[in-house]
């Protein structure tokens, strides 16, 4: 089969690869969808930690092609489903606990077992999740981000939240922006940098938006919201941006920051952290999640669709990754059709 894979820093070749052979705790998926996350460039020019040589990718959709154990809960062959972005070794403390998303021995697909940017990938039983007939693998691909958005949310009792703020309008971003908006947050403030992704902001249900490039967004909004908003989602991994997020968030509101940060601030004034008393969350991944992400893809809550501006196929996944870096204008979410 063919895999996207990286062997060394900064470069992504497609090499012919084995089917994986699954042992009785496995599934063989047959990938249908990828989507490119910020995580899977972070893995390819080394900001995020990796083993290579690796097969990129860990949001996708397909179909169950073999199971390592036939007996194994009451999936099938030919099942869509989609794999969590990966699994706790399932016997330390914390996996015992029901933490394995802290576990020290996690496998993450894409970054230190194989991911999905390939024909097939194989996972454990544990991390699949069946995709309900009125749901497409166009939009299934998407159920881990939808997953990590609604964990990033629930760290906050929306009931409290009236204003809000989301920094970084892409794929993450936009979602939790209409899980706000679904959630009855009344403003909803979204900070970027590219005209188009702001603008689908708006569509998607933004009150406000601030182009970084044009104006400062702590300032933008403090003006219209003077004692700052309720609470701040930091989606756009930047560093940069926190300073903005805390600057801000009102007196004893909340920060929530989303996904991998992977650059560092030079200069940083934590003062707020007297003078405000801000409540501080960090969110990693989509632990607890998919039940509710699926259903919000089953009842069609989200535009999913609409956001999938480029699709590439598994050949050129250097070139789909190119569109990812370079913030093209007009690119949102970029997937990769392994069986178009
Ligand atoms: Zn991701
Ligand atoms: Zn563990």
């Amino acid at each position: 089969m063919k895999a996207a894979r990286v062997h060394e820093r900064g470069k992504i070749v497609i090499e012919d690869v084995p089917i994986p052979e699954v042992n009785e705790k496995e599934v063989l998926i047959a990938v249908h969808r990828v989507g490119i996350c910020g995580t899977d460039v972070g893995v390819v020019d080394g900001h995020v930690s990796a083993c290579y040589p690796v097969t990129l990718g860990h949001e996708s959709s397909g179909v169950i092609a073999k199971l390592g154990s036939p007996s194994m809960t009451d999936f099938k062959e030919g099942d869509p489903v989609i794999s969590g972005g990966g699994w706790g070794c399932g016997e330390c403390e914390l996996c015992r606990q029901g933490q394995g998303l802290y576990c020290r021995n996690r496998f993450s697909l894409g970054r230190n077992v194989d991911g999905c940017m390939a024909g097939y990938m194989k996972v454990d039983y544990r991390a699949v999740r069946k995709v309900p007939a009125t749901v497409s693998l166009d939009e299934a691909q998407n159920t881990v981000n939808i997953a990590c958005a609604l964990r990033a949310v629930r760290k906050l009792d929306l009931r409290q939240v009236k204003t809000a703020a989301v920094f970084g309008p892409g794929n993450a971003g936009l979602i939790i922006l209409q899980l706000l908006k679904m959630g009855g947050v009344e403003k909803v403030v979204m900070v970027g940098t590219r005209d188009f992704r702001l603008e689908t902001a708006r569509r998607f249900g933004a009150d406000m938006v601030v182009n970084v490039k044009k104006e400062d967004p702590a300032k933008a909004i403090l003006d219209q919201f003077p004692y700052g908003v309720d609470a701040v989602f930091e989606s756009s991994g930047q560093a940069a941006a926190l300073q903005s997020a805390f600057n801000a968030v009102r007196s004893n509101g909340s920060v929530v920051v989303f996904g991998i940060i992977t650059d560092k601030i030079r200069e940083f004034d934590p003062s707020f952290l007297y003078l405000k008393e801000p409540i501080i969350f960090g969110s990693k991944g989509a632990s607890g999640m998919f039940g509710e992400a699926m259903k919000l893809l089953e009842e069609k809550r989200l535009q999913i669709l609409p956001m999938i501006t480029h699709r590439f196929p598994l050949e050129e996944t250097a070139k789909a990754f190119k569109v990812f870096e370079d913030k093209v204008a007009d690119a949102l979410r970029i997937v990769i059709d392994v069986r178009p």
